[in-house]
Parts: C-alpha cells; sequence; structure tokens
C-alpha cells in the first residue's frame, strides 16, 4: 500500500505546500507566475488568521510541510518533466500535497507526478472553462490539460464544475473523454455529486464570478461566489490527496482581493484534507 493510500479514518496531519511559478504556457496574458509567494503572503497575512471555519487550526506547528517555489525553464516540456519530479518527490513524504500556480497547464505534470503514486483518482475541477482542446497555442497549453490528462489516463473520473463558455469542439472532447459537465446553468447540480476516494481537487480562479476575484487573466461573468464554493468543498465527505489552486493573476487584482479569496481557498481545502472524509466537529459554530 502507498503512503499515500486513503485511510479515512487516521487523517493526515500535514500538508505539503510546493509552488509553481509558471505562467509561460498561458495563451492570452502573462502574470499567475507571479502568485505563489503572494497567496502565502495572503495566507499569513496579519489582517486574518489561520482558524478554518470548522475551527481546524493550521497555524498548529507541522500543519504545512512548506516544499517553497519550483526554478522552472521557460520550454514547455522541460518545465513539465521538472514539476513531475518534484511533484513524486514530494508525495513520497506521505503527505497530501496543495500546489500553487502558475497557469493551468501545470495541471498535467502535476497529475503524471502523482501517477504510480495515488491510483484511481478522481478529480473535482472549477474553472469557467473545460481547458479540454486537443490543441490551442499548442497541445500543453493552459486551454488542454484535461485533454492530455484524460488521454493518458491519469484519472479515472472528470468532473467539471462551474462551465460556462464551451464550444462544439470542447462539447465534443467531453463527449469523448466522459467528462461529467456541471455548467453554471445547472449549478444546483453540484449539490447530488458523490465521489470515491482518492479526490483531487483543480481550482482555476476563474471559476468565480470576476466580482469575487478580478485577479484573473480570462474574465467569465455569470460565475461562482465564494460562498458557492465554500459549500461544496465543506461538503466533500471523501479523502482528498492532492489540490492546485491556478490562474490567479496579481497584476489583474484590486487591493490583493483575489490573494485574499486563494488564501481562503486553500484554507479550507486543506481543512477538507485533514478531515480526510470524516464530518466536521461537531458543535462548533
Ligand atoms: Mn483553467
Ligand atoms: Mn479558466
Amino acid at each position: 500500500m502507498s503512503p499515500l493510500e486513503p485511510k479515512a479514518t487516521t487523517p493526515s496531519q500535514t500538508i505539503s505546500l510546493l509552488g509553481i511559478p509558471y505562467d509561460a504556457n498561458s495563451t492570452y496574458l502573462r502574470g499567475p507566475a507571479e502568485a505563489p509567494h503572494l497567496i502565502r503572503e495572503a495566507l499569513y497575512c496579519n489582517c486574518s488568521n489561520l482558524w478554518t471555519e470548522d475551527g481546524i487550526d493550521l497555524g498548529r506547528s507541522g500543519t504545512f510541510h512548506d516544499a517553497g517555489d519550483l526554478k522552472l525553464p521557460l520550454e514547455a516540456e522541460l518545465a513539465g518533466a521538472a514539476i513531475e519530479q518534484s511533484v513524486r518527490e514530494i508525495l513520497d513524504l506521505g503527505h497530501p500535497l496543495i500546489c500553487l500556480g502558475g497557469d493551468h497547464s501545470i495541471t498535467y505534470p502535476i497529475l503524471r507526478g502523482f501517477k504510480d503514486r495515488v491510483s484511481d483518482i478522481t478529480i473535482l475541477h472549477f474553472d469557467a472553462h473545460p481547458d479540454l482542446y486537443q490543441d490551442y497555442a499548442g497541445r500543453l497549453s493552459h486551454a488542454c490539460p484535461f485533454a492530455r490528462i484524460m488521454e493518458a489516463g491519469l484519472a479515472r473520473r472528470l468532473v467539471q464544475v462551474g462551465i460556462r463558455t464551451i464550444g462544439a469542439h470542447q462539447f465534443e472532447q467531453a463527449k469523448k473523454f466522459g467528462v461529467e459537465v456541471i455548467t453554471m446553468r445547472n449549478i444546483g447540480r453540484v449539490a447530488d455529486l458523490k465521489f470515491e476516494a482518492p479526490l483531487y481537487i483543480s481550482f482555476d480562479v476563474d471559476v468565480l464570478d470576476p466580482s469575487f476575484a478580478p485577479g484573473v487573466s480570462h474574465y467569465e461573468p455569470g460565475g461562482m461566489s465564494v460562498r458557492d464554493v465554500l459549500d461544496v468543498i465543506q461538503g466533500l465527505r471523501v479523502p482528498i490527496m492532492g489540490a492546485d489552486i491556478v490562474e490567479y493573476n496579481p497584476f489583474r487584482d484590486h487591493q490583493n482581493q483575489t490573494g485574499m479569496v486563494c488564501s481562503k481557498i486553500l484554507k479550507e481545502i486543506a481543512a477538507a484534507m485533514l478531515r480526510s472524509g470524516n464530518p466536521p466537529a461537531l458543535g462548533w459554530v
């Protein structure tokens, strides 16, 4: 049994963090490479604290093993190989892993790093966009990662939530790969989702309505609220082995608003990882 096989009754007490400051696979604007250190700054900002909404103190010594930020070459295949190798090494410590991007292209090499460490992954993917293009500015751009992931068999199931721009090509791709797509028009269906362990969460910040998170490259109005997202994450009852938070573009942000949103999502994903499928503690407000 690998150290990361789900153990619902013995939650991990430590979560690994890894910054992946890479945005060279963006198709429109650069900027997400600056995000990882700003998300950490928001997490540890004196303007807030490290308690989660269900009463877990992430400030407890040993909660995070922070592996720092990767130093990556610009070239996509070389950067991908370096990300994959680093993820594999960090997973060997035996903790769940949260990666801070970076543009969304990083999710493909991250999941290659999970292969052979965690099997039969289900992906819960929050995004305005399906990111299922066969080719869009190349096969490795941030518009393509989930086509690569499904082709390579890196997930047994892909569930996309918050989608609100899907053309004919990506609609065909979703059918071809058997992707479950919950669009914004049908967002209520998210309450009926049932997940199997192990779960991986890929969180593209642009799933949120731009009014909640202006610091993204691709504005797509009509999105989820922060509370909508927290309801989904807090309702998860399966062990979560990995996550990424991607596409935060600080150059488009106002007053670090989106940085604080990323920190909030990070905290609640961390809480869900520490619960490891168990319900939140009773008695907390
Ligand atoms: Mn995306
Ligand atoms: Mn997106």
